[in-house]
C-alpha cells in the first residue's frame, strides 16, 4: 500500500526527499495549490514525480457525500482507503460586513470541524457516532486531509485564516499521537499555517491525557464536554465518567496552560428536563470557580431514535443569564447546520442506513 504523503511533517519529508528544497516545493503544491496528483507538480523533475507517485498517495480520502445547510454550513462524508467513512463540517461563523465606502469590514470566519477516529470508544448516550462502536484511529495525514479537501472544495485561499476544532467523530485524546502530529502539520508556516491558538481540541475529559497534552505546551485551546455537574448524571450521559470523573477533569484543567487571551471552553449540552434547571447552573458556577473558563451552552440536536429533547429557548436563556450575571462567560451556540444533521456522526449514520436500504 502507498504511504500517505500528508502523514509526513515537513522535516520528515525533507529527510526522505533530496535536495531538501524539493520538500518545500512539494509542501507548497500540497497545501497551497491543493494538488491532487504528483503529475501536476511541474517544477519537480519528471523522474522525481514518477518516484513519488509510486511511493505515496495524495488522496487518502474520497468525498462520497456532501450536504449543504441554509446557513452556509457544508457537511462532508469521506471514505478512507479501507472503506470506512468519517465526517467533517465547514461552519461559516459571520456574514460579510462592508464599510460605507463598500470595502470589506469582516469576512466570514471559517471553522472546520474534523474527525480524529472512525467511531469512538467513549460511548456518550446522546451521540450517534458512539452507536457504531469504535473501528480505528485516523492517521495524522487522514486528519490533515479533511481540512485540505474542504479548503480546496470551497476555493479557500491558502492564506485565508481558518479555525480548526477537533470535534467531529472520535475522542481526539484517545488518538493523542496522531492528533498532536496533525496539529503541528496544520501549524507549519510553509503548509497551511494554521496557528495552534486557532486550533481547539475538544475532549470528553480524559484527565490523564489532558495533563499530558498540557505538558507539551502546544498553545492549543482546550474544550471540555462537561454536560453535567454531578457524577451520577454525567455517568448516565457519558459512561467514560466512571474512569474520569468531574473532579479529576477539573483538576487536570487547572494545570493546563491557557493562552493569556483565551479561556478553557466547557461545552454543556442542554437537554430538556435533564440538565436545564437553575440548580444545575448554580453547581456549574461553583465547579468552575477559579478556572479561566467559558461555558458554551448547546441545544441538544434531536435526531431519529433519541429520547432526549431540545430545551426551550426560555430555559436556555435563563440558564445563560444566571451564569453571565454572576461573571461567568457564557454563550449559547447557534445550532449551525441543524437542517443537515450537523451533530457528529449523523451524516455517516444516514449514509450507512442508505447503504442498508439499497
Ligand atoms: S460525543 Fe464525541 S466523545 Fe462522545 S461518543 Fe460521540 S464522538 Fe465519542
Amino acid at each position: 500500500m502507498k504511504k500517505i504523503i500528508q502523514d509526513l511533517s515537513k522535516e520528515e519529508l525533507s529527510a526522505c526527499i533530496k535536495p531538501a528544497f524539493r520538500a518545500k516545493q512539494i509542501y507548497h503544491w500540497v497545501y497551497h495549490k491543493y494538488a491532487s496528483s504528483f503529475e501536476e507538480m511541474k517544477n519537480l523533475p519528471k523522474e522525481m514525480r514518477e518516484t513519488l507517485a509510486t511511493t505515496y498517495t495524495l488522496s487518502p480520502l474520497k468525498q462520497v457525500m456532501v450536504q449543504d445547510s441554509k446557513d452556509g454550513s457544508r457537511k462532508y462524508l469521506y471514505e478512507l482507503h479501507d472503506g470506512h467513512t468519517v465526517e467533517a463540517v465547514l461552519l461559516l461563523m459571520k456574514d460579510k460586513v462592508y464599510h460605507e465606502d463598500g470595502t470589506l469590514k469582516h469576512q466570514e470566519r471559517y471553522t472546520v470541524c474534523i474527525s480524529s477516529q472512525v467511531g469512538c470508544k467513549v460511548g456518550c448516550a446522546f451521540c450517534l457516532t458512539a452507536k457504531g462502536g469504535f473501528m480505528r484511529n485516523l492517521t495524522a495525514g487522514e486528519i490533515v486531509e479533511q481540512v485540505r479537501l474542504i479548503k480546496k472544495d470551497k476555493h479557500i485561499d491558502a492564506n485565508r485564516r481558518v479555525n480548526i476544532v477537533y470535534m467531529g467523530m472520535g475522542e481526539p485524546l484517545d488518538n493523542l499521537e496522531a492528533v498532536v502530529k496533525s496539529v503541528k502539520i496544520f501549524a507549519d508556516e510553509e503548509g497551511m499555517a494554521i496557528a495552534t491558538h486557532r486550533q481547539t481540541i475538544s475532549t470528553s475529559g480524559l484527565s490523564t491525557k489532558i495533563e499530558k497534552l498540557g505538558k507539551m505546551e502546544l498553545g492549543i485551546n482546550l474544550a471540555i464536554s462537561l454536560h453535567a455537574v454531578d457524577d451520577a448524571l454525567r455517568q448516565q450521559l457519558m459512561p467514560i465518567n466512571k474512569a474520569y470523573n468531574i473532579a479529576s477533569i477539573i483538576n487536570a484543567v487547572k494545570h493546563f496552560p491557557v493562552n493569556d487571551r483565551k479561556r478553557v471552553m466547557f461545552e454543556y449540552l442542554v437537554i430538556k428536563d435533564v440538565n436545564d434547571d437553575i440548580s444545575a447552573a448554580k453547581k456549574l458556577l461553583s465547579l468552575l470557580d477559579g478556572i479561566k473558563a467559558k461555558v458554551n451552552l448547546i441545544y441538544f440536536n434531536p435526531y431519529g431514535g433519541s429520547t432526549f429533547k431540545r430545551p426551550s429557548v426560555e430555559d436556555m436563556q435563563m440558564f445563560q443569564s444566571y451564569l453571565t450575571s454572576r461573571g461567568l462567560h457564557c454563550t449559547i451556540r447557534e445550532s449551525k447546520g441543524l437542517d443537515i444533521s450537523a451533530a457528529c456522526g449523523q451524516l455517516r449514520e444516514q449514509a450507512l442506513e442508505g447503504a442498508k436500504d439499497a
